[in-house]
C-alpha cells in the first residue's frame, strides 16, 4: 500500500489543474484515471461534432502565462478534438502524466479516523491511502445508459456520445437514429446529417437552440487576450467567467423602446452564443419578458424550416428559454431542410422498443436503422460520486445525507467527511460557469486550505454543520426568484414527499462567489473545522505512481 498526501480522482481538466497545483507546493499527488488518455469529458465524449459552448479564449487554462501565449486556438468555440490536444499538450508541457495511474477505476474509499486517511481501492486491487481525496470526477460525467427494450435484439451498431467508441463508427450513408436533443443531440444531429444515408432526429422535449456564432479566430484576438495583464482576476470578477459572452450593460425590457428590443434580440442572434440568455435583464424572473425571447426564438425557427408541421414541432413550448442549458448550435434546425433527415417526435409517439432492426414506436410505426446513437443525458453531479463506494467513519455514503437535495459548503466539502474534496460541486457556480476557471478557482482554494493545515500541524477538516447550512440557505436564496427553479432538469432537485425544490448549483455569479471565498480564506477558513494533529503530520514520501 503506498501512501500519497492527496488522491486526485479523474485526469480531466480539474485532475490535471489539481496535478499542478498541490504538487506545486510539495505534496504527493496521485491521480487514477479510468479512461485510457487525460481529458475527462473530452477525452469520452468524442462524437462528431463535439464542441465548447464558451469562447475557447476564456474556456482554458489561466494559471500559466506563457501557456496562454503559446497555445493559439484556431476558433471561437473549439472542437473537441483541439480541446483534446489542448489538454494533451497541457499534461506533456507541465510533466503531468508520471503522477496519473491510466485505466483504473477507484472503486472505494474508507476513511480511518485514527489515521486521518482515506484508505483508497481501484478496480483492480491495488491500494493506496492518502491524508486528502480530491474528486475531480466531473457533474456531467456519468452517463444515463439506454435502458430500452430489445436494444440486445439490435442488429446493427449503437453508440453513446457519452462514452464514443475508439473505432471506426459507420456513418457515412447508413440510416442513423439520434435519440436525444440536448446539447449533445443537437451537436451529434448537425454532424451526423452530412453524412448520414438518412438521419432520424428522436426528439421527446423540444429545445431551445441558437447560432453559437463560430468563427474562427484571428491572431489578433489572441494577442490581445496574452496583452491583458490581469485577465485571470477580470474573469474571476466576471459572472460567468466568460466576458464575451455576457458583455455590457443590460437593462430590463422595461427599460428599452420597442425598436431597441427588437435590435437587440436580432443583434444577439446574429452574434451566436450565450448571451440570449441575457438579451433582457429580467427574462429569467418575468416569464412575460421570458415569454417575448422564446417567441423570438421559435419565430426564427419557423423562418429556418420550411415544413411547417416540422418547424412547429421543433418549436419549444414545455418551459420558458434559459430555463433549462440553452443550446449552441452551427446549423441544427437547418438540417431538416435535407431530404435525408426525419424529426421523430417521441413526445406523441414514444419509442415502444428497440428491435433487430430499428426503432418501433407505440403506435407500431418502425424506422429501420443501422447505427443508434444514444444522447440521453447524464447522471449530473453527484451519478460520478455515487459509483464510488466513499464511506465515512461512521459507515455512511458520500451522498447518502442528501436525499433532500446535495448539501455542502461552498460547492466544495460535505459535513462528516473530513479531508474530501469535490472541486465544482453542487452548491457551487459550477455547470452555470466557465468549468475550467472554477477549478483553478477551487482547487487554488484547496491548495490554500492545506498550507493553513500543514503550517499548523492540524490533520483534518471538514464543514462545520451551521456554516454549511448557512451557505445552502444563501445558494436557496439566490435561486428563489429563478422562473426556472421551477422548470424539471438536471439542475433542480425535487423532494417527492412535499415537492420543495433545490436549484443544485449557486446562481450568485463566480464574481460573487470568488469574493466569498476569498474572505473566508481570508479569516482563517471562517466555517471550517479543523482538527488537531496528536503528533506533526508526517509528509507522505511517494510523488509518482507505485
Ligand atoms: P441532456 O441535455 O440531459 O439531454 C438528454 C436528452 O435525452 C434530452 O433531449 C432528453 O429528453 C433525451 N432523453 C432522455 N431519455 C430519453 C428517452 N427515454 N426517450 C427519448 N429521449 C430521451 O444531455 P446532453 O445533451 O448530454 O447535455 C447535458 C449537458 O452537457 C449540457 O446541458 C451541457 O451542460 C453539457 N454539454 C455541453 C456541450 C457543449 O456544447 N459544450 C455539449 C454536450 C453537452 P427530455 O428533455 O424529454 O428528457
Amino acid at each position: 500500500m503506498t501512501d500519497y498526501d492527496v488522491v486526485v480522482i479523474g485526469a480531466g481538466i480539474g485532475g490535471l489543474y489539481a496535478i499542478e497545483r498541490l504538487r506545486g507546493q510539495g505534496l504527493s499527488v496521485l491521480a487514477v484515471e479510468s479512461g485510457s488518455g487525460v481529458g475527462g469529458v473530452w477525452h469520452h465524449n468524442r462524437y462528431p461534432g463535439a464542441r465548447v459552448d464558451i469562447d475557447s479564449i476564456d474556456y482554458c487554462f489561466h494559471f500559466s502565462r506563457e501557456l496562454t501565449r503559446d497555445w493559439r486556438w484556431t476558433e471561437r468555440y473549439a472542437s473537441q478534438d483541439e480541446l483534446l490536444r489542448y489538454l494533451n499538450h497541457v499534461a506533456d508541457r507541465f510533466d503531468l502524466r508520471r503522477h496519473i495511474l491510466f485505466e483504473t477505476t477507484v472503486t472505494a474509499a474508507q476513511w480511518r479516523p485514527d489515521e486521518a486517511r482515506y484508505d483508497v481501492e481501484t478496480g483492480s486491487g491495488q491500494r493506496f491511502t492518502c491524508r486528502f481525496l480530491l474528486l475531480a470526477t466531473g457533474n456531467l460525467s456519468a452517463a444515463r445508459k439506454p435502458d430500452f427494450p430489445g436494444l440486445d435484439d439490435f442488429k446493427g451498431d449503437w453508440v453513446q456520445t457519452s462514452h464514443w467508441p475508439d473505432r471506426d463508427v459507420q456513418i457515412a450513408g447508413k440510416r442513423i437514429a439520434v435519440i436525444g436533443t440536448g446539447s449533445s443531440g443537437v451537436q451529434a444531429a448537425t454532424a451526423l446529417a452530412e453524412r448520414a444515408g438518412h438521419l432520424f432526429v428522436f426528439q421527446r422535449t423540444a429545445n431551445y437552440s441558437v447560432p453559437a456564432g463560430n468563427v474562427p479566430l484571428d491572431a489578433a484576438v489572441l494577442d490581445a487576450v496574452f496583452a491583458e495583464p490581469n485577465r485571470r482576476e477580470a474573469l474571476l470578477n466576471s459572472r460567468i467567467g466568460s466576458r464575451l459572452e455576457l458583455e455590457g450593460g443590460v437593462l430590463n425590457y422595461a427599460d428599452y423602446s420597442e425598436a431597441e428590443r427588437l435590435d437587440r434580440l436580432e443583434r444577439q442572434w446574429t452574434k451566436g452564443g450565450q448571451g440570449m440568455n441575457r438579451v433582457f435583464a429580467d427574462q429569467g424572473l418575468d416569464l412575460a419578458v421570458n415569454t417575448v425571447v422564446a417567441d423570438f426564438v421559435r419565430a426564427k425557427i419557423r423562418q429556418t424550416v420550411h415544413d411547417p408541421a416540422t418547424a412547429e414541432r421543433l418549436c419549444p413550448y414545455d418551459y420558458p428559454i434559459g430555463s433549462r442549458r440553452l443550446i449552441m448550435d452551427t446549423g441544427y434546425y437547418e438540417i431538416f431542410n435535407r431530404p435525408n433527415v426525419t424529426l421523430v417526435d417521441v413526445a406523441a409517439d414514444p419509442i415502444e422498443r428497440i428491435t433487430e432492426s430499428g426503432i418501433r414506436l407505440k403506435s407500431g410505426a418502425e424506422h429501420e436503422v443501422d447505427l443508434i446513437v444514444f444522447a440521453l443525458g447524464f447522471h449530473a453531479f453527484r451519478g460520478a460520486m455515487e459509483r464510488i463506494d466513499i464511506r465515512n467513519e461512521k459507515g455512511e455514503h458520500l451522498t447518502g445525507g442528501w436525499s433532500r437535495g446535495p448539501r455542502a459548503l461552498l460547492g466544495l466539502m460535505t459535513t462528516g467527511f473530513p479531508n474530501l474534496f469535490f472541486p465544482t460541486g453542487p452548491g457551487g457556480p459550477s455547470v452555470l460557469s466557465n468549468m475550467v476557471l472554477m477549478n483553478e478557482q477551487q482547487i487554488d482554494f484547496v491548495g490554500e486550505l492545506i498550507a493553513h493545515m500543514d503550517a499548523r500541524g492540524m490533520r483534518t477538516v471538514q464543514p462545520d454543520r451551521d456554516a454549511q447550512d448557512a451557505w445552502m440557505d444563501e445558494v436557496a436564496a439566490a435561486a428563489s426568484k429563478l422562473i426556472r427553479l421551477n422548470v424539471d432538469n438536471y439542475m433542480v432537485h425535487v423532494n417527492s414527499d412535499d415537492g420543495s425544490r433545490v436549484f443544485i448549483p449557486y446562481v450568485g455569479g463566480l464574481d460573487r462567489f470568488n469574493r466569498t471565498c476569498r474572505a473566508v480564506a481570508a479569516d482563517g477558513f471562517r466555517g471550517f473545522v479543523f482538527g488537531q494533529a496528536l503528533e506533526p503530520t508526517q509528509p507522505s514520501a511517494s510523488t509518482e505512481p507505485a
